[in-house]
């Protein structure tokens, strides 16, 4: 089979895998005119820690698979077109993309070939000729096997950038299920292997810190490299019948015991010839999106799962408003909250406000009193804000915070907020205005 088959087959297999940060847009294809694509698979995204948006050529090694997901596309008993790299075709495919500056890095995936060791084997052989043979410094996500001899995890940890290792389902009951052959206990085994391991390198690394600095600039000690980028992972979302409520739950418990970076969302897609117990539709995307808002209510805004459930009904999330707006509607005998005055803890829980405008409201409320102009100056949605603040020149009318109506109010329907007084005169709506901050609006 030619390179460029393989990579067809092999980038587009790997698509199932949500561990990047591009997805979820509309698709646009230049075979209808116009140049570009959104639909062509084979580079995904990563994050550098200073905001940096690296390329990645992502790619399976293999879609051929000994094991029966049933749930995957690429299990032993699909019938798709199968293919495979040898390793050092995925090296040359890295360095040859790297030098041509379509890549900066690789997501490295794989089904199972033969045994978790042997795969695993050689998806460490990929990092190590990379790393060793050919000095490669750019970002390295291999995604690991959690029955593989703990000795090659450790391997891939000292090549790789980050490691990720697929919990797959948010319930052990539904992972027996869908994917027999896998074991729940042994994927937080070596979760909480990696994290170990993250933990230790991460300790040698300050303590090598200290001791150069004690030198006072002498020589620092090299401390063991393992994945610096930390561990992340994956959990197939509308393949069970688990609510957004224990995904959520099972999110919240992964973070705890093993400090994850990520938890990804990947909203289930039917797949031909599929088992009957999976649904025969794909859960609705926004269903993804608005789990993915959860996730980061929990890990940047203060709530906790319970909380963000509370604006959702029957365990699930309401998918007309993002969680924060939900919670707010049905709490909302804790707003307005003044946007001068009221703690950090509080402005973050304003539908509207997100975490870094928070703080950019918080340290400029120490010199200057908050109108809605300075707000419209930092881009904040004021329809949304609105009916949940006061500022100087702002106080909801009387009631509307008891309104039937103000959840219809708030989705996005531009004009409505304006015609309910939820804004002062003169601001349009839905749109961020260019006013000097502290101007004199
Ligand atoms: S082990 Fe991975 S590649 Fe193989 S069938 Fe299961 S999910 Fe698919």
């Amino acid at each position: 089979m030619e390179l460029r088959e393989k990579l067809e087959i092999l980038a587009d297999a790997a698509k199932y895998d949500a561990s990047c940060a591009s997805s979820g847009t509309e698709k646009r294809d230049s075979r209808d005119g116009g140049l570009g694509s959104t639909e062509g698979m084979g580079i995904c995204h990563a994050y550098a820690p200073d905001g940096r948006c690296i390329s990645l050529l992502k790619v399976l090694l293999t879609n051929a698979c000994v094991f029966d997901c049933a749930y995957c596309i690429n299990r032993a008993s699909s019938n798709v077109r199968r293919a495979r790299f040898s390793v050092r075709e995925i090296v040359e495919l890295t360095l040859d993309f790297y030098r041509r500056n379509y890549i900066e890095g690789l997501f490295l995936s794989s089904g199972i070939i033969r045994s978790p060791d042997y795969t695993m084997e050689q998806i460490v052989r990929v990092a190590r000729e990379l790393r060793e043979t050919h000095g490669f410094k750019g970002y390295i996500h291999l995604k690991t096997i959690p029955d593989a001899d703990p000795a090659l995890l450790a391997e891939a940890g000292r090549h790789a950038d980050r490691l990720s290792i697929n919990v797959e389902l948010p319930d052990a009951g539904s992972l027996k299920a869908l994917a027999p052959e896998k074991d729940g206990g042994q994927i937080r085994v070596a979760m909480a292997g990696l994290r170990a391991r993250i933990d230790e390198a991460k300790e040698a690394r300050d303590e090598a810190a200290r001791v150069k600095v004690a030198m006072a600039g002498g020589r620092r000690a090299a401390a063991p490299r393992f994945a610096p980028a930390g561990q992340s992972t994956q959990m197939i979302v509308g393949a069970d019948s688990s609510t957004d409520e224990t995904v959520l739950n099972t999110s919240a418990a992964l973070y705890g015991s093993y400090r994850l970076r990520r938890v990804y969302f990947s909203a289930y897609s039917p797949i031909p010839d599929a088992a009957a117990i999976l649904p025969p539709v794909a859960p609705p995307l926004v269903r993804e999106h608005r789990l993915y808002q959860a996730d980061w209510l929990l890990r940047f805004y203060g709530f906790t799962a319970p909380e963000v459930m509370a604006g959702g009904e029957g365990g699930m999330l309401d998918l007309e408003v993002d969680p924060k707006l939900a919670w707010a509607l049905k709490h909302r005998a804790a707003f307005p909250v003044d946007v001068n005055r009221a703690e950090r803890e509080m402005l973050l829980r304003v539908p509207g406000l997100g975490a870094k405008t928070v703080e950019k409201i918080v340290a400029a409320r120490r010199v200057r009193s908050f109108r809605m102009a300075d707000l419209a100056r930092l881009r904040v949605n004021l329809r949304k804000v609105g009916p949940f603040i006061t500022a100087v020149d702002h106080h909801p009318r009387g009631g509307l915070l008891d309104r039937a109506d103000l959840r219809a109010m708030l989705v996005p329907r531009d004009g409505l907020a304006e015609r309910a007084g939820v804004l002062p005169a003169g601001i349009p709506v839905g749109r961020a205005v260019q006013l000097p901050l502290f101007g004199a609006a």
